[in-house]
């Protein structure tokens, strides 16, 4: 997919160096106007004749030239461009959910997390989380590789959000009192596979969107990496028996025909895993 808008600013870098790289930018402009103090000159045309991206730039909270991080920017921006005009057709206010990126722990309102749970969304600050190494490990361990698989997590994740701003997240705690662990898994399962319908319906939607552009292939990243994903992958992975039971996100096959589900029909109302 390419992207051509100017990026969310709904991302925080929780990284560790993104602080010092912003006051490194900051301080070079400074020095060219203390130069021209000195020298009498106004120098700060100087910085016009910079490259276009200078070492230290920041744009929208993230180093400009963090090729990784300024595309997730332009996914969430392109997922809030989406939502908001579906929300509005539904009469109601989308409310933007922030993106953090951290590396190896966070923490959320919703607890202490390390990067090896892999990217969430905590409904009780409105935040997705993402350690960009996850990237990396979708490539080579999952084997799920390209741009658009990786949109396919972050959309995924807004899906969350939306599931909370619709209530749907709060109906599932309450239901969860009454519930057995088994069968409070089995609606979790639902609520993941309709994450995996709104990551589709993004996907129908974005490529719609004036600075949006699909490309050959992109489609079947996102299902290669819901295939890749899905929870009996993770456990054919890491112990020998496929146990249903336990599974919170959703087979693989349930996952790829979920976000095909929204890719094809593009309909917000087709998307009740529930029923
Ligand atoms: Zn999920």
């Amino acid at each position: 997919m390419q992207w051509f808008g100017k990026g969310s600013n709904n991302v925080e870098d929780g990284r560790g160096s993104g602080g010092g790289r912003v006051a490194l930018g900051g301080g070079v402009g400074i020095i060219i106007v203390i130069l021209g103090l000195i020298f009498g000159q106004d120098l700060t045309g100087l910085v016009g004749q910079m490259p276009a991206i200078e070492q230290g730039e920041v744009k929208n909270g993230i180093p400009a030239r963090d090729a990784q991080a300024q595309f997730v920017s332009g996914v969430l921006e392109s997922t809030e461009q989406v939502w908001e005009a579906e929300f509005t057709a539904m009469g109601m206010r989308y409310e933007q959910p922030k993106l953090r990126l951290f590396t190896t722990a966070v923490q959320s309102a919703c607890g202490n997390a390390s990067a090896a749970v892999g990217p969430f969304y905590c409904p009780g600050d409105y935040k997705i989380y993402i350690d960009l190494s996850f990237y990396d490990e979708l490539k080579n361990r999952f084997n799920a590789a390209g741009d658009f698989a990786q949109a396919y997590v972050i959309a995924h994740e807004v899906g969350h959000h939306v599931q909370n701003l619709l209530g749907t997240t709060t109906k599932m705690e309450e239901a969860r009192r009454n519930l057995s662990q088994t069968e409070y898994n089995r609606l979790s399962v639902k609520l993941e596979l309709q994450a995996d319908f709104y990551a589709g319906f993004w996907a129908s939607k974005a490529q719609n969107l004036k600075d949006f552009r699909l490309e050959a292939g992109d489609i079947a990243e996102a299902l290669n990496a819901a295939n890749a994903i899905g929870d009996d992958q993770l456990q054919k992975q890491t112990q020998s028996d496929v146990m249903p039971d336990s599974f919170t996100h959703g087979t693989s096959a349930q996952r790829m025909y979920w976000f095909k589900k929204g890719f094809e029909t593009g309909d917000f109302k087709q998307g009740d895993t529930f029923n």
